[in-house]
């Protein structure tokens, strides 16, 4: 399969999945390209497709480097280590994987000093797996009073990555914890309008859908297997 076929197969399995569950706003549809070349973003750029993941700063920037275009969003979704945020602000148009205040107050004031007003989405751990990154969803609330005095960052929204390898039901907890936990904390704080839901990936993006994620973020399915890591 090419990533062009590919690209098509998915856009026709997120339509459906809007169908089915009564939507008429389509998610945004982010193509994973972490371990692939920059030869296989340009393949998709060529199909139409603008929005880019990545999660290692370092293969990224010489990936956005290389491409070097103006016309491609691009998404940072892996872990961020506070020393690499200046990096991140730098190369990304929205960081999804904001997951503590440190990391927050760190990107802001990157962002402070070269003038941008950083987009990014907040990570939850909606398994609350210790293991796993991200914000325990009952302490987002205390938190969220911490990050709305930060200036040069605007919360868009939420994003969560559920545990591998789940049962449809088991999946569908998840996504709908994220989508709750966007509504109370939306209604709590006066000044804050999230609309973004940052939720699915290959094999559970139909199932995101219908809990209202507005970003997919879909890899092996658009590019195939992953090189390495
Ligand atoms: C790698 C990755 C994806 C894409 O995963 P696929 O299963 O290949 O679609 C999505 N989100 C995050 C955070 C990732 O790290």
């Amino acid at each position: 399969m090419s990533i062009e076929k590919n690209l098509e197969e998915i856009k026709n399995n997120i339509k459906n999945a809007c169908i089915k569950s009564g939507r008429n706003d389509f998610p945004k549809l982010i193509a994973v390209s972490k371990t692939k070349p920059y030869t296989s973003v340009l393949e998709a750029a060529e199909s139409g497709q603008y929005d880019f993941g990545e999660n290692y700063i370092q293969e990224a920037m010489e990936k956005i480097d290389t491409i070097n275009r103006k016309d491609i969003t691009w998404h940072f979704i892996g872990g961020l280590q506070s020393n690499k945020a200046k990096f991140a602000v730098k190369y990304f148009d929205l960081i999804h994987s904001v997951d503590s205040i440190k990391l927050a107050k760190e990107i802001n004031r990157r962002a402070k000093d070269i003038d941008k007003i950083q987009d990014i989405l907040i990570q939850i751990n909606t398994g609350k797996e210790e293991q796993k990154s991200g914000i325990m969803p009952e302490d987002a609330e205390k938190i969220f009073e911490e990050l709305i005095n930060l200036k040069n960052i605007r919360i868009l929204g939420l994003m969560a990555i559920p545990p591998f390898g789940m049962e449809e039901d088991e999946a569908e907890k998840h996504f709908s914890l994220l989508q709750n936990t966007l509504q109370n904390l939306n209604s709590k704080f006066e000044n804050l309008e999230m609309t973004e839901l940052s939720m699915g990936m290959s094999d559970d993006f139909h199932i995101a859908i219908k809990f209202g994620a507005t970003m997919v973020r879909v890899g092996t399915k658009i590019f195939g297997e992953r090189n390495y890591k």
